[in-house]
């Protein structure tokens, strides 16, 4: 096996095998995730819509590719045809974009709900409140090729493990509000993504179903 696929392996040898592993390789070179994929791993995750899309027409196709980063709705039309799950899902505008993408294109796109749970200014996402005004609303029942399936966060980045543990929980807690508030029944909404590399140990402690792993596998970015 090579170096990527050796990293991926020993990371799912140590998390629990009802978390997923999302490996992010974002900035990173189509052979390193050639390497993954040659060893059977096929789900990947990537920030940037124009590196996603590029990505997506040079490798096989048969991986499944996540978009983790912030997303412009007039980009939606780009990876619509192809997404397998969009993470950062952070305004009811977004939605709505990506209902009429997904029509076109004769799919159905899932998303998570972003919370924002750190205390930088500069992290997207929703407040819990917000989340629920829109499923409350009239606009949200028309939606009809979205199919929303949990949440996504990421921590403040520090060394404090309990600011994190408490940020992580929160955003637990805000999940099992809206299940039992809208998605009792809808045995699709089950994911939360937290944890990255630096925090994903805590992030699991705390109940999380998805892992997006990028410098750990793939090694430092430069860019
Ligand atoms: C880059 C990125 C990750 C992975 O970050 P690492 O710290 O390298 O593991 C996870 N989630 C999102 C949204 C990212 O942009």
């Amino acid at each position: 096996m090579g170096l990527i696929s050796d990293n991926i392996q020993s990371f799912l040898e140590k998390i629990p095998e009802n978390v997923q592993l999302i490996p992010i390789s974002k900035t990173k070179p189509n052979d390193m995730i050639l390497d993954a994929w040659q060893n059977g791993f096929k789900v990947f995750g990537e920030n940037k819509v124009q590196e996603l899309v590029r990505k997506f027409e040079e490798l096989p196709e048969d991986i499944q590719w996540h978009m983790v980063g912030h997303l412009q709705s007039n980009k939606m039309k780009y990876i619509a045809p192809f997404v397998h799950l969009l993470h950062g899902v952070d305004s009811f505008k977004l939605i709505k974009i990506m209902d009429k993408e997904a029509k076109k294109a004769g799919r159905i796109l899932n998303g998570l709900f972003q919370l924002h749970i750190a205390s930088e200014e500069t992290k997207f996402g929703f407040l819990p409140d917000e989340i629920f005004e829109i499923l409350d609303s009239r606009a949200y029942a028309e939606i009809e090729n979205v199919r929303m399936i949990g949440v996504m966060g990421m921590a403040t980045l520090t060394n404090n493990e309990s600011i994190i543990s408490k940020e992580f929980k929160e955003l637990y807690n805000t999940y099992l509000n809206l299940k039992s508030r809208y998605f009792q029944n809808d045995e699709n909404f089950k994911e939360i993504s937290m944890g990255m590399s630096g925090d994903y140990e805590i992030a699991i402690k705390e109940g999380s179903s998805m892992i997006r792993i990028g410098s750990a596998i793939f090694g430092e970015r430069y860019k």
